[in-house]
C-alpha cells in the first residue's frame, strides 16, 4: 500500500507533469473508482474544461486544485497507480478506471486492480465535509514541528507506539512499512506505551521519523511486488533495498545480528528486533 513517501514522489512528478494543463476529456470505466459521485456524468462534468493549477498532498491524499476553486481528491488505496501517458494512443493497461485527457500533452490515467482507491471532486471550500482529509494529523514532511511538540503529542495519548504512528488522526501518511522502519531506527518496541518515553527516546523517535520519510522519498519509495507502487512514469521505487526490518523475518539484524522477528497483530505483520528495540 502506498504510504506518505510514495504519494509524495507522485505529487512531485505530478507537479512537474500536469500542473498548468487543461482537461479536455474524462473517461470513467469502473464506477467504484468514483463512488462518492451519483453517476459518471456528474464527476466528468466537474472536470472537463478545467485547468489544474496546484498539486498538494495531505497524508496519503493527493489534492489537485482546479482553476474554478474545486479540488480533485485522489487516494490510491491498496494498489492504485497514477500513470502519465504522453501519447493518448499509448496502450491502456488493464484495471485503468479513470482517464484524464489534456488539451495538449497526453493523458493521466488512474489504474487500480483492487479498487480500494478513489477519485472525487470537492467543491470550493468543501474540504471540511471530507472528514478523512479534514481530520488528518501532523504531516511529518509538511508540518513544522519540534521534537518537544512531538513529545507532548506522545504523552497526551498513552497508547502503544505502532498503532499510534499509523493513526492518521495523529500522524498523517504512515502505514505498516514505515512505522516498523521508524521504530527499528529509533530502537523502540512496537508495544511501548507512548507516555513512557524518556526525553532521549522522544528525540530518537522524532529523528527516526523525519529521516526515514526523507530517505524513502529520496529513493523514490518502496515497491514490494509486481503490482505494487510505481511512480508517474511507471518506474518502481528503490527503497525496498534499504528496508531494515520490514519483510526481513529471519534475516540477521543490522545492529546485533540476531534474527528479525515477525508478529501478527490485528491482521498486520510487525517486524522488529527483540534485542535492539526496547
Ligand atoms: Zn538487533
Amino acid at each position: 500500500m502506498p504510504e506518505l513517501p510514495e504519494v509524495e514522489v507522485i505529487r512531485r512528478d505530478l507537479e512537474r507533469e500536469v500542473v498548468g494543463r487543461k482537461i479536455k476529456k474524462v473517461d470513467v470505466g469502473e464506477m467504484r473508482a468514483i463512488r462518492r459521485h451519483p453517476n459518471k456524468k456528474h464527476f466528468i462534468g466537474q472536470l472537463e474544461g478545467r485547468k489544474i493549477t496546484r498539486l498538494e498532498r495531505r497524508g496519503k491524499y493527493l489534492l489537485f486544485t482546479l482553476d474554478d476553486g474545486q479540488t480533485l481528491v485522489t487516494h490510491l488505496g491498496m494498489s492504485g497507480q497514477l500513470l502519465r501517458a504522453t501519447q493518448s494512443r499509448a496502450a491502456v493497461q488493464k484495471h485503468t478506471h479513470v482517464v484524464l485527457t489534456f488539451t495538449q500533452g497526453g493523458q493521466l490515467r488512474f489504474r487500480d486492480p483492487r479498487t480500494f482507491g478513489e477519485m472525487f471532486v470537492v467543491e470550493d471550500g468543501g474540504m471540511d465535509a471530507v472528514p478523512e482529509v479534514a481530520e488528518l494529523g501532523v504531516d511529518p514532511l509538511e508540518t513544522p514541528l519540534s521534537w518537544e511538540d512531538f513529545g507532548r503529542m506522545l504523552t497526551a495519548r498513552k497508547v502503544k507506539l505502532k498503532p499510534l504512528l499509523m493513526d492518521q488522526k495523529f500522524l498523517a501518511g504512515l502505514g505498516n512499512i514505515y512505522s516498523d522502519e521508524v521504530l527499528f531506527t529509533a530502537g523502540l518496541a512496537h508495544d511501548r506505551h507512548s507516555d513512557t518515553l524518556s526525553t532521549q527516546e522522544v528525540r530518537r523517535l522524532y529523528r527516526a521519523l523525519v529521516e526515514t520519510i526523507q530517505d524513502a522519498v529520496k529513493y523514490r519509495g518502496t515497491t514490494l511486488d509486481d503490482n505494487g507502487y510505481v511512480d508517474l512514469g511507471g518506474t518502481p521505487g528503490e527503497f525496498q533495498g534499504h528496508l531494515r526490518v520490514y519483510g526481513h523475518e529471519g534475516d540477521p539484524c543490522r545492529r546485533c545480528r540476531r534474527p528479525i522477528m515477525r508478529r501478527k497483530t490485528g491482521g498486520r505483520s510487525t517486524y522488529f528486533c527483540e534485542a535492539c528495540q526496547v
